[in-house]
């Protein structure tokens, strides 16, 4: 029976599950950043979502730019996509051989992403990126691995440094439980700073594997590369032998339908993906050209697995979405909408006198509370007022607008993100910039 709606955002229900969760479940959430330790307060738990909205157990609607943290850039239970994981459970969960669907994806995949000809399946954006990581070294017999403070490959030890702001700096681990040897062939450079990346090359350039790098930075806020970063990087791998690797987690099929690489014109050898390639559902790949993912096991030495690999339902949501994606109609509709909302948040801030400033993407973007033009590097992101984040995502949250937690996630918009939705948003923001001003 539905909940009726509590008008508390959220409200009790929430309220006493978030208390009986964390009984039996660290922190009473299976993802950190759901806790909301970083704007305080308890979370919604959610019942149900569809097209831009999410409701939560007390009944309360929100108007949702989480979208799972970017896999939903149809909207929440297309019916497409919905029917086709419905019809698939119909048939078996998993099997533990082949299916035809995992071709059909693959196919899909390669035919949309311009550097990949072959592609391997896993899990989830953690396991893409590591299945990458081991890839690079294996194929080039190199150790060492670039990658920049503030960008995020998924729980990877290897990768799991950020050696903070500022100069290039060996490996620091991130996290208890991970040992300094482990990530002793860590490099962190600076994002957008090439000469950060042409010093670790310079001293290690003969051991350097790969650069990992998400084209658009997006755990840290929405940082889009400087015009010539990602060019910079192509030649600098190409200088030195060694393989360059986005991270398109995120930006994969978000920022265009040929990915960041299509939308930016520079090519990768590998590429990491995840969320929209599942379309909700837990799956990550790998691609690249076929000599290189030939690497991999069966054909190639270096070992790689997954009991669940190319699960049936993940495949076939994945197909569903990918195959809505691929003319580009989608990111077509989207961009007048984002630009609506953007422009509206900036009226409004400007309005009330807030330090505002917007960045994006194709379908993603970034809020910060600032006074700087632009936002290109970790040390101007880590600058920006995030306790004036967390007020403001409260007062949107009152007022049925759901944001990501976090000043330092990226957010996401929909093709369901009608006017209503937006109108709804920036009637949110009016309120939120108000009470910002006082
Ligand atoms: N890489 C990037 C760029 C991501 O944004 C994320 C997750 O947010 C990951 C990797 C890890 O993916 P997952 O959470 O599916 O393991």
């Amino acid at each position: 029976e539905p909940a009726q709606p509590s008008h508390r955002r959220p409200g009790p229900r929430s309220a006493e599950w978030f208390a009986r969760a964390a009984k039996t479940i660290p922190g009473g959430v299976n993802s950190p950043v759901r806790a909301f330790n970083g704007v305080g307060g308890t979370p919604a738990f959610i019942d149900h979502a569809r097209g831009a909205y999410i409701y939560d157990v007390d009944g309360n609607e929100y108007v949702d730019y989480v979208g799972s943290f970017g896999p939903m850039i149809l909207g929440h239970a297309d019916p497409a996509v919905v029917e086709a994981v419905q019809k698939q459970a119909a048939k078996g969960l998993s099997f533990g051989a082949p299916t035809g669907l995992e071709t059909e994806l693959a196919e899909l995949v390669c035919s949309m992403v311009d550097s990949i000809e072959s592609v391997r399946m896993v899990n989830s954006g953690t396991e893409a990126a590591m299945t990458a990581l081991r890839l690079a070294r294996g194929h080039t017999g190199r150790n060492k691995v670039i990658k920049f403070a503030g960008n995020y490959h998924g729980h990877v030890d290897a990768l799991l440094v950020n050696a903070g702001s500022g100069a290039l700096t060996l490996g620091i681990p991130g996290s208890p439980g991970v040992p300094e040897a482990v990530v002793a062939d860590t490099l962190v450079a600076t994002y957008n700073d090439l000469d950060s990346v042409a010093e670790a090359f310079k001293a290690h350039g003969d051991d350097i594997a790969c650069i990992m790098v998400e084209p658009v930075a997006g755990n840290m806020n929405c940082v889009p590369p400087v015009p010539g970063f990602l060019e910079g990087l192509r030649d600098l791998c190409d200088q030195y032998g060694a393989l360059l690797v986005f991270d398109e987690v995120m930006t994969g099929f978000r920022v265009h339908p040929g990915c960041a690489q299509a939308h930016f014109g520079v090519r990768p050898d590998v590429t990491a993906l995840g969320k929209i390639v599942g379309g909700g559902m837990p799956v990550g790949a790998v691609g690249g050209p076929r000599d290189v993912m030939e690497t991999l096991a069966p054909t190639g030495p270096v070992y790689q697995a997954g009991t669940l690999s190319g699960h049936p339902l993940g495949m076939a949501a994945g197909i569903a979405t990918l195959s809505q994606l691929r003319d580009g109609s989608v990111h077509k509709a989207i961009a007048p909408q984002l630009d609506k909302l953007l422009a509206g948040l900036n009226e409004r801030a400007q309005k009330h006198g807030i330090g505002f400033l917007t960045q994006r993407v194709g379908a993603m973007f970034g809020m910060f509370f600032t006074d700087a033009e632009q936002v290109s590097r970790f040390d101007d992101v880590a600058a920006c007022d995030t306790e004036a984040f967390g007020r403001f995502f409260h007062t949107m949250l009152d007022n049925g607008v759901y944001l990501a937690p976090s000043a330092f996630e990226a957010a996401f918009i929909s093709h369901a993100h009608d006017d209503t939705a937006i109108e709804r948003t920036l009637d949110a923001a009016d309120i939120a910039f108000a009470t910002l001003a006082h």
